[in-house]
C-alpha cells in the first residue's frame, strides 16, 4: 500500500484530498490528511465581520464535512518532518509514514516578530482582521468609534490576499460615511510597496481610489516597531505615523515545523518549483497554496488554479512519467470598494492585472479593474461557490489557466 500524506485541512489540503481520492485507487493508496484545527475557515469572509455583515456562523463549517470518504482525518499539531526517513512527527505523538507528502499548513499572521505589536494593546487601540478573533473584536472596536485617526498597516510582504487590506479600508471609509462621522475620522493607509498595490496598472487604479476617499497613502514605510504606548508606528527611516486604532496586517509566516524540519525559507514558506510545486530539496515532497514560496499572490483562487494543475501532474509523477502540465501563477480576486460594489483582478506570473471583462470578453459579466455592482455580488456568492463547489473539488466554468481574452492592453 502506498501513503499520502497530506499536512493541513485548509483550503488547498482538503481540495487536493477531494480530487485525488478519487483517482487513487483505495486498494492502492492510503490518504491521510493532518490538521490542528477541527474547524475549517472561509478566510476571505473575515474581511465583512468587523463591519457586520458576516458572523463567525458565516465563515466556520466542520472540517470533517468537507472530507471525501476514504481519507483519514487525524487532528494534531505537526512537530517534525524528517524528509529523509520520510515520516512526519505529530503533536499527539503518532508517527505518520508517507511515499508522498503535500504541505498545505498555510501561512498565518505573527505579531509576535514585531517589536510592539503583540503587547497589552492588542484588542485595545491595536486589531487586526486576518484571524477571527482579531476581526470579531475589531467589529467592537469599530462600533464605539466615533472619530480619530485609523492607521492601516501592512507589516511586510508576502501577506495572503495582498488586496484585504485595501478593501479593509474601503469599506471603512464606505462604514464610517453610512454613519455620518466619515469627516471626523481620519485615515491613512501604510504599507512597505512603494505604490497602493505592486503591479503598476492596478496600483494607479487603486492609489486613486484611495485618493478620491481622501485616505492618505504612506508607502515604502519599512515599519521598525510599534510604539503602542504613544499610539505611533515607527520606520526603520524614523518616520512616525500616529494614529488613534491600528489595524495592523502582521508578517505572514508558514508554520514553525517547516523551520524544524529544514525545509523553509526566512518566513517558513517551502520553496518548491513554481510550475509544478515540487520541493526543490526533496523529490517527495509538494507543498500547495499558501505554505508554498510561490511569486504570485498568496489566495485561495491561486490555491484553486494550482491544485487543478497539481492533480493531473500528480497521477503522471507516481507512474514515473513527466509532470506535463504547468502552473502559470494565475491568480483572480474581488476587490471590496465600497458601498456595494468591487471590482475584480485576474493575473498570472507574466501577466500583470489590466482592464477588461471577465471571464468573456465584452459580456464577462465581471469588470477587470472596474468598481461594479456585479463584481461585489460576485464576492458574495463566491462564499456559497467556496463551500459548495470549490472545496469538495468541483470544477468552476473558469480556465485553469490565465486567459488574455477579454484584457485590454493597456500596459504595453
Ligand atoms: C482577511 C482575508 C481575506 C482573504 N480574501 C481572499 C479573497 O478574497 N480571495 C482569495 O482568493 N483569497 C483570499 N484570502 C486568502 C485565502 O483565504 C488563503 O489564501 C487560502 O485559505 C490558502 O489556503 P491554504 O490551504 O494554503 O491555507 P489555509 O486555508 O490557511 O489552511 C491551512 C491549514 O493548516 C492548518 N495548520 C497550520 N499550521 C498547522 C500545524 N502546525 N499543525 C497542524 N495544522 C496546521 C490550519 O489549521 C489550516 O486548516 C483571504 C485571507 C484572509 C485572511
Amino acid at each position: 500500500m502506498k501513503r499520502l500524506l497530506i499536512l493541513g485541512a485548509g483550503t488547498a489540503g482538503t481540495m487536493a484530498a477531494n480530487k485525488l481520492r478519487p483517482i487513487l485507487k483505495q486498494t492502492e493508496w492510503d490518504i491521510t490528511i493532518v490538521d490542528q484545527a477541527t474547524e475549517h475557515h472561509y478566510q476571505p469572509g473575515y474581511l465583512f465581520i468587523p463591519f457586520g455583515t458576516y458572523t463567525a456562523a458565516d465563515v466556520v463549517k466542520k472540517t470533517e464535512s468537507f472530507l471525501p470518504s476514504g481519507v483519514d482525518f487525524i487532528t494534531s499539531g505537526i512537530d517534525r518532518v524528517d524528509p529523509d526517513a520520510q515520516v512526519v512527527h505529530l503533536s499527539n505523538g503518532e508517527i505518520q509514514a508517507y511515499d508522498y507528502l503535500i504541505i498545505a499548513t498555510g501561512t498565518h499572521p505573527r505579531p509576535d516578530q514585531t517589536p510592539g505589536l503583540d503587547g497589552p494593546e492588542y484588542g485595545q487601540s491595536i486589531h487586526d482582521f486576518y484571524t477571527l478573533e482579531g476581526a470579531t473584536r475589531l467589529h467592537e472596536a469599530l462600533a464605539g468609534f466615533t472619530g480619530g485617526r485609523i492607521a492601516v498597516n501592512i507589516v511586510e510582504m508576502p501577506i495572503k490576499c495582498p488586496v484585504a487590506p485595501l478593501e479593509f479600508t474601503f469599506l471603512a471609509d464606505a462604514y464610517f460615511e453610512k454613519r455620518g462621522i466619515r469627516d471626523k475620522v481620519d485615515m491613512v493607509y501604510v504599507t512597505p510597496l512603494p505604490a497602493a498595490f505592486t503591479k503598476p496598472v492596478a496600483a494607479k487604479s487603486l492609489g486613486g481610489m484611495l485618493d478620491e476617499r481622501d485616505i492618505e497613502l504612506e508607502s515604502d514605510f519599512m515599519l521598525e516597531r510599534v510604539d503602542a504606548e504613544n499610539h505611533r508606528l515607527v520606520s526603520y527611516d524614523e518616520r512616525e505615523i500616529p494614529y488613534d486604532l491600528l489595524v495592523t496586517v502582521p508578517l505572514n509566516m508558514g508554520a514553525d515545523y517547516v523551520a524544524l524540519s529544514g525545509l523553509g525559507d526566512e518566513l517558513n514558506h517551502v520553496p518548491v518549483d513554481k510550475h509544478t510545486f515540487l520541493s526543490k530539496k526533496y523529490d517527495t515532497i509538494f507543498a500547495l497554496g499558501d505554505a508554498a514560496a510561490l511569486p504570485t499572490s498568496k489566495a485561495g483562487s491561486v490555491a484553486h488554479f494550482a491544485v487543478d494543475v497539481f492533480t493531473d501532474n500528480f497521477v503522471e509523477y507516481i507512474n514515473g512519467r513527466p509532470m506535463e502540465r504547468s502552473f502559470d501563477g494565475h491568480a483572480n480576486c474581488f476587490i471590496e470598494s465600497g458601498h456595494g460594489k468591487a471590482m475584480l483582478i485576474d493575473f498570472n506570473y507574466d501577466t500583470q492585472p489590466l482592464s477588461g471583462e471577465y471571464p468573456i470578453p465584452v459580456i464577462g459579466p465581471f469588470g477587470l479593474l472596474k468598481e461594479s455592482r456585479r463584481n461585489h455580488w460576485g464576492k458574495l456568492v463566491f462564499k456559497w461557490t467556496y463551500w459548495h463547489m470549490l472545496l469538495p473539488g468541483r470544477r468552476l466554468p473558469v480556465p485553469t489557466a490565465m486567459s488574455m481574452a477579454g484584457k485590454h492592453r493597456e500596459d504595453s
